[in-house]
């Protein structure tokens, strides 16, 4: 589904990203974890090109999604669409449209991006809302629903352009405990269903239960990976183990 191959990327003299490898088969489960400022956002608004890295390359589905040097604008764009078009993301902050309806959050992509049809969408977005169970808060504002149901819309809303990779940055870090269990019930059943996701998090409950693989990234690389139970119980490297630790200590 996703090979990305020696990405780099520097904001200024800063360097963030310094050489990413990463595979992921499709209907699998990656969950990236690493400390605050290594890259992980970064790493994901490259994969969906709101930032355009520096070198390497990402291909989606076999399709490359970064531009070779020397490459037209044109170009350039088409393959930003391209990745634009298939990955889903869902923020820390649920950033939903204050001035949509539930319902209007979900359409607006597939309506003005996608130009799709108003009755064939609105059929899937309420079912999409069934799904994450909100039926009865279609035509509330996202100002009037606590954060696990905007984050759950917003979900959603990521669904509705039928992505093949849905991109998470933190889903679970806004909300208080209980909010949280809703929005892990939802990422847990979209797992088991075999949606394709990337998911950045400090929640070790999280990656236990949705992942098959985690990833840790330091110093803008990835600095060890693997299945979750032996991740977790048999860290390789010393920074993994102090890492880890300081997770469990917060
Ligand atoms: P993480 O998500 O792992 O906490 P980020 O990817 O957000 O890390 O940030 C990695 C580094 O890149 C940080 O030092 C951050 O300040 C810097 N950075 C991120 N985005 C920008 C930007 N648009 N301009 C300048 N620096 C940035
Ligand atoms: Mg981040």
């Amino acid at each position: 589904m996703i090979a990305v191959s020696q990405l780099t990327k520097s904001f200024g003299s800063t360097s963030v990203l310094r050489g990413v490898d990463l595979i992921q088969a499709a209907g699998t489960v990656t969950a990236l974890i690493g400390p605050s400022g290594c890259g992980k956002s970064t790493f994901l608004r490259c994969i969906n090109r709101l930032e355009t890295p520096d070198g390497g390359t990402i291909h989606l589905e076999g399709e490359q999604v970064t531009s070779e040097r020397g490459e037209s604008t044109r170009t350039d764009e088409t393959r930003r669409q391209h990745a634009r078009s298939r990955t889903g993301m869902v923020f820390q902050s649920f950033n939903l449209f204050p001035h949509l309806t539930v319902l209007e959050n979900i359409l607006e992509a597939p309506l003005r991006v996608q130009h799709r049809s108003r009755p064939e969408v609105e059929a899937e977005a309420i079912q999409l809302l069934r799904k994450v169970g909100l039926e009865n808060r279609r035509d509330f504002y996202p100002s009037a629903l606590s954060g696990g149901q905007q984050q759950r819309v917003a979900i959603a809303r990521a669904l509705a352009t039928k992505p093949a990779l849905l991109l998470m940055d933190e889903p679970t870090s806004a909300l208080d405990p209980e909010m949280r269990e809703e929005v892990l019930r939802v990422i847990r059943a979209l797992s088991d269903e075999g949606m394709t996701m990337m998911i950045v998090t400090h929640e070790m409950e999280l990656a236990r239960m949705a992942a098959d693989e985690v990833v840790f990234f330091d110093g803008g690389r990835i600095a060890e990976s693997g299945p979750p139970d032996a991740f977790f119980s048999a860290p390789r490297l010393d920074r993994t183990r102090d890492f880890l630790r300081s997770l469990g200590s917060r």
